[in-house]
């Protein structure tokens, strides 16, 4: 009975019940209506010619409709036996896989839909392959130190005091911050991220955030300006996590701003929106990098940011957190050499009755 399982039988054998339904009730309306119509003498002629006519078109009918239907099955069952094919290759990794898209418009529809599956899988497994390739290449520069002063001690050259201890210490400690972005990195973009949402006021804690980066401030001779709005501007979100965003924005604007140059960072209301901007007047981004800046590992000048010990990631970690907590970073820049501002927004809680804060 497994053909009956097979499209193909079941297209035929509908159309082989239409050709029998049609018949049986030819026979009876043809029989009932003779009887009624015709002269009885000529019924038994009648009849014959009837059976004759209807033998003949019940045979026509079966070799038609089965030829046409054995044709409309191959017509369905060839490009789905293809999806099928094509579906088992992309498993096997294929990823170049694609289908023909087929005239009827059904069919086509969802050859498309595959073929942009087969692109998206590709582009992941795209991205998968650059990943490694980027974690072992991050990975690679602070080992590769680690290397040379172990086998500098070995031979000698070097001598084991503070100085190189201290010189090992700082790759190791290199490694670890690499370690540890990478582990929230991929925690964040699987949406993992514990968060611990309270309602806070984001002023005061822009003020914390820019008291606790006052030293590097200061050893690098950069003005710091923070501006906040006289009214309390309520967020629900998670402070640490803010905190932490906060952190990597205004920490990029002092390692990207060369001394002696300024930030300001201005805490405002933005319609149901609450938003940080932290303005730089340090080395800007050009446009053509603008749209990179959140991917990962994208630096405008690996060798500056990777010497400043930046992994380039710190930008991605951020904007996933602004996203888990429903707000957004978005970076601008006028141009190299012409500073950078990138403003964090999260959305505002509004008291009932009230206007926003
Ligand atoms: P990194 O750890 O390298 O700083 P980020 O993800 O924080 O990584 O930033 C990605 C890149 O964006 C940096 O390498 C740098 O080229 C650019 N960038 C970030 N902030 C600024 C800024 N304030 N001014 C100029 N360029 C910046």
């Amino acid at each position: 009975m497994s053909c009956w399982r097979q499209l193909r039988w079941r297209i035929v054998a509908v159309q082989a019940l239409v050709v029998a339904v049609g018949v049986v009730t030819l026979i009876v309306t043809a029989d009932l209506l003779a009887a009624r119509a015709v002269d009885p003498a000529l019924l038994p002629a009648f009849r014959d010619a009837v059976a004759r006519a209807l033998a003949a078109a019940a045979l026509a009918a079966a070799v038609v409709g089965t030829g046409a239907s054995v044709l409309l099955a191959r017509e369905i069952l060839r490009p789905l036996r293809e999806l099928a094919r094509s579906s088992r290759r992309i498993a096997g990794g294929h990823y170049g896989e694609r289908v023909a898209v087929p005239a009827a418009s059904e069919l086509a529809d969802v050859a498309e839909s595959f073929n942009q599956m087969a692109q998206a899988l590709a582009q992941v497994e795209h991205q998968r392959v650059a990943l490694i390739g980027n974690v072992a290449h991050e990975l690679r520069t602070p080992l590769a130190g680690l290397e040379g002063y172990l086998e500098g001690l070995l031979d000698g050259v070097l001598p084991s005091d503070p100085e190189t201890i201290g010189a090992m210490q700082h790759e190791v400690r290199r490694l670890r911050r690499l370690v540890d972005d990478l582990q929230q990195l991929s925690r964040v973009e699987a949406g993992q991220v514990a968060l611990r949402v309270e309602t806070f006021d984001l002023a005061p804690l822009v003020q914390r955030v820019v008291t606790q980066l006052r030293p590097q401030l200061i050893a690098q001779r950069l003005e710091l300006a923070v501006e906040v709005p006289g009214e309390a501007l309520h967020v629900r979100a998670d402070p640490d996590r803010t905190a932490q965003i906060l952190v990597n924005l205004i920490g990029n604007a002092i390692r990207y701003t060369p001394d002696g140059g300024r930030i300001s960072v201005r805490v405002r209301r933005d319609g149901d929106q609450a938003s940080v901007a932290v303005e730089d007047t340090g080395v800007g981004i050009p446009a053509e990098a603008l749209p990179y800046i959140f991917e990962r590992f994208y630096r405008v000048d690996p060798s500056r940011s990777r010497a400043s010990g930046g992994s380039g990631i710190g930008l991605t970690i951020a904007r996933h957190l602004a996203w888990a907590m429903g707000g957004e970073i978005v970076a601008a820049s006028p141009g190299l050499g012409q500073g950078s501002t990138f403003t964090l927004s999260l959305p505002l809680i509004v008291p009932p009755g009230g206007h926003g804060a």
